[in-house]
C-alpha cells in the first residue's frame, strides 16, 4: 500500500493504477473486480476495517465487495441511487456498453449482489470525509471530500489515464460506460470548483494539480 495523504492509502494493483482501491481510515473504498479479491484481502490482512464504501456500482469497483464484506463482516455503503444496482442481480454492467463487453464483465468482473446497509447522501460523513453527490457516470456516483487538506476521492468522475490505452492524461470517463455524460460534466465542474490539492481517481495515478483540473473543466462542453 502506498500512502497518498494522512489516512489515505492506495492498494497495489495490476497493472498499477489501472483500477484503484483505497483504504481511508478504516473504510475500504471500492473493490475492483471479482478477480482482485485475493489481492485486496492480502493487503488488508493487518488492517482493521469498519465498513466498505463504493464510489459507484460498476463491475470494476464492486467486483470483490460481496466477498470482502462477508469475509470481514463489515457493512457495505454506496450512493443512494446506486443501491438497487448493488442489490439486484444483473444490473451492474453499464447499460450503454456493447453487449460483448457486458458479457465479458458479467463473466469475469461483476461481483454478486450484496445488501447495502447505508445509502449515502450529500453531506454524510465517511472516515473524516464528506460525501459529495457526483452523478452522471452512474446515477448514484459519489465522491469523498476532506476540506482540511483538500483531498478528494473522486471515483470515475474523471480519469487520469485513457482507460483503453493506459496512457496518462485527463479524460472524461468513456461515454459507452457513462449513463449521462452531460450530468457527469456538471460533476467534473463541481469537483474542479473545490480546487482539490489531491484527487484520487478510480483509473490512473493521483492528480496533484488543481489548476490542470480547473482548466480541463473549463474547456468541457455543457
Ligand atoms: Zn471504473
Amino acid at each position: 500500500m502506498r500512502k497518498l495523504a494522512d489516512d489515505v492509502y492506495l492498494l497495489g494493483g495490476f497493472p498499477p493504477s489501472a483500477i484503484n482501491v483505497y483504504l481511508v481510515g478504516d473504510v475500504l473504498i471500492d473493490a475492483a473486480t471479482r478477480q482482485a479479491q485475493g489481492r485486496i484481502e492480502r493487503q488488508l490482512s493487518d488492517s482493521d476495517l469498519s465498513a466498505h464504501a463504493l464510489t459507484h456500482v460498476h463491475p470494476d469497483h464492486q467486483g470483490a465487495s460481496h466477498r470482502i464484506c462477508t469475509d470481514r463482516d463489515i457493512p457495505l455503503w454506496c450512493g443512494e441511487h446506486d443501491v438497487a444496482a448493488m442489490e439486484v442481480a444483473g444490473s451492474v454492467t453499464p447499460p450503454k456498453a456493447p453487449a460483448a463487453v457486458r458479457r465479458f464483465q458479467e463473466r469475469f468482473w461483476v461481483g454478486p449482489p450484496h445488501p447495502v446497509a447505508r445509502a449515502l447522501r450529500e453531506g454524510d460523513e465517511v472516515a473524516g470525509f464528506t460525501v459529495l453527490e457526483t452523478p452522471g457516470h452512474t446515477a448514484g456516483h459519489i465522491a469523498f471530500w476532506r476540506q482540511s487538506d483538500r483531498v478528494l476521492i473522486a471515483g470515475d468522475v474523471i480519469n487520469t489515464i485513457n482507460v483503453f490505452t493506459g496512457l496518462p492524461g485527463l479524460h472524461e470517463p468513456p461515454a459507452i460506460f457513462t449513463t449521462d455524460p452531460a450530468t457527469n460534466r456538471a460533476s467534473i465542474r463541481k469537483i474542479a470548483a473545490l480546487e482539490p490539492a489531491l484527487v484520487c481517481v478510480g483509473h490512473g495515478g493521483p492528480l496533484r494539480n488543481p489548476a490542470k483540473l480547473g482548466a480541463f473543466a473549463a474547456k468541457l462542453a455543457s
